[in-house]
């Protein structure tokens, strides 16, 4: 009886360990996949080369996970396919929040009602005046 008891709570164990180690897989490529986003954003951003060591600052990674990524880049773009895409409407929704901000500001009281309106504004949702004001702070 107590032979059967113990081996019971030693598979249990082992199940546990295996869950465990399952969630903490889980859990490192989700992490891994973050870091890679961050990485795409600021290549995507493409305001300096990768390999300048204002690129790694901009994107908040250490010199060590920076450097794998920067090694590893095509695998982990096989790996983890959707981040281009996450990256470049992620840049998107900050670059549409950039306009709203400059134009609640500067712009004329047509393209303000424009930007209060419409979520996912771009440069040209504006009139030619207020597009002046985007290029003008360079964040295209
Ligand atoms: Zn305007």
């Amino acid at each position: 009886m107590r032979m059967c008891l113990k081996q019971k709570s030693i598979v249990q164990q082992d199940s546990i360990l295996q869950k465990t180690r399952e969630l903490q897989k889980i859990l490192e490529e989700g992490k891994q996949e973050e870091k890679f986003l961050q990485y795409e954003i600021v290549r995507q951003q493409g305001y300096y080369n990768m390999l300048d060591d204002r690129a790694r600052i901009l994107t908040g990674l250490t010199e060590k996970e920076y450097n794998y990524i920067l090694k590893h880049y095509t695998e982990l773009i096989l790996k983890f396919p959707k981040v281009k895409d996450k990256a470049k409407s992620k840049l998107q929704y900050l670059k549409s929040a950039q306009i709203s901000k400059i134009i609640a500001i500067k712009g004329c009281s047509n393209c303000i009602e424009i930007v209060s309106k419409k979520l996912d504004v771009t440069e040209n949702d504006l009139c030619e005046n207020c597009k002046k004001f985007i290029t003008d702070q360079q964040i295209m």
